[in-house]
Parts: structure tokens; C-alpha cells; sequence
């Protein structure tokens, strides 16, 4: 979806879609010299990673797995808690395995750093992240992402996979939502 169709909803866009797809490119690179000679799977986290992982993906210029999990973190309207539960686990299993978390925005970091303990005590030979946004807050939080899209401020951003209610997943940039759709 254009930002067109939604103008009145969004107060600035923070990351257009040329920029996306210029820093997924240099990230996949990154993969490529990072894990050369290794395996790699690619653990999407549903539903906001879909689109970071579709393009993420189709950037990296090798063989690849791919499988997914659902995780829910609970709180109320735009802020996580940190408590987690799976709503849908792993198909395979990761013993052994170089896995990196592909997540679409780390804010407090709580889900995230749960989520990697998780998978750690799963006997992976090695658990990074890959975020596409990350918010400031995440800096005072012991989660070590090793690959960051792009640094964005501290508002609620829609688009690109991150919702609102649901919605907004398939704007096609990233922006930050009025306050007036959610007050
Ligand atoms: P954390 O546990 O790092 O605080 O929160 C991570 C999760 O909260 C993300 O996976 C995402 O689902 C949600 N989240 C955090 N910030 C935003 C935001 O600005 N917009 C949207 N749509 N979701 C967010």
C-alpha cells in the first residue's frame, strides 16, 4: 500500500522504501562474508519480520533455510511486557544449527533477549539477530543484535510489517502513526 492511500493517518514517514532495500542489500551482504562456509538458518519472527524476511532472504546470495515462530509478548495497547509465550514453535530442530533471528523492531529488547535465551537452551551452535529498526530504549537492554537496520526514534511506527490493530503491515514504507488513530 502507497503512502498516499493513508496520508492522513501517518505524521512522517521515517524510512521510504528506496532506503529499505539499499540497507537489506548491505546487510545481506554482510551475511554472506559473516557466516561464508557455515549453514544458516533464518528464524522469522511472525508476524511483523514477514516482509524483513521476505526481502532479507532474497537479498543473500547462498543457500539459506527459513522457518518461523510466533511469539506473543503481552501488554497493553503499544508497549511489551517482556512476558512471552509461543504461539507457534519451530518446524525443525536447531541442534547444532547457526541460527539468526530475523525481528522486525527491538524497542525494550524483552522479547528479543527471551527469545534468543530460548533458542540458546535449544542447543544451537550460535543465535544472533538481525533487527531492521531499533529504538533507543534497546540500548539499555543486555541483548547483542548484530545486525541493525536502521536507528529510528522513540514513536509507534506502522508499516513495513509492524501493525497497528492489525493494520498497516502492507504500507510499503515506515512511518509514524498519528496520535489521533490510537487516542
Ligand atoms: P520489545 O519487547 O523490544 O519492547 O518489543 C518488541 C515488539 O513490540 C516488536 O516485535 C513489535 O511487535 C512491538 N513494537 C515495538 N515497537 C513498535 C512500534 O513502534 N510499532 C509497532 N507496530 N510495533 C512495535
Amino acid at each position: 500500500m502507497d503512502l498516499s492511500v493513508i496520508k492522513d493517518e501517518v505524521t512522517k514517514v521515517v524510512v521510504t522504501e528506496e532506503q529499505l532495500k539499499v540497507r537489506i542489500n548491505e546487510i545481506a551482504r554482510k551475511i554472506e562474508k559473516d557466516y561464508e562456509g557455515k549453514d544458516l538458518l533464518l528464524i522469522g519472527v511472525l508476524k511483523g519480520a514477514v516482509m524483513a524476511m521476505a526481502d532479507l532472504a532474497r537479498a543473500i546470495q547462498r543457500h539459506i533455510e527459513m522457518d518461523w515462530m510466533a511469539v506473543s509478548s503481552y501488554g497493553s495497547g503499544t508497549k511489551s511486557s517482556g512476558v512471552v509465550r509461543i504461539l507457534k514453535d519451530l518446524d525443525c530442530d536447531i541442534t547444532g544449527r547457526n541460527v539468526l533471528i530475523v525481528e522486525d523492531i527491538v524497542d525494550t529488547g524483552l522479547t528479543l533477549s527471551w527469545l534468543k535465551a530460548n533458542l540458546e537452551s535449544r542447543g544451537a551452535k550460535s543465535v544472533e539477530i538481525c533487527t531492521i529498526f531499533r529504538k533507543p530504549e534497546a540500548a539499555k537492554v543486555e541483548v547483542n543484535v548484530k545486525y541493525v537496520g536502521f536507528d529510528i526514534p522513540p514513536a509507534f511506527v506502522v508499516g513495513y510489517g509492524l501493525d497497528f490493530n492489525e493494520k498497516y503491515r502492507n504500507l510499503s514504507v515506515v512511518a509514524v502513526l498519528s496520535p489521533h488513530m490510537y487516542s
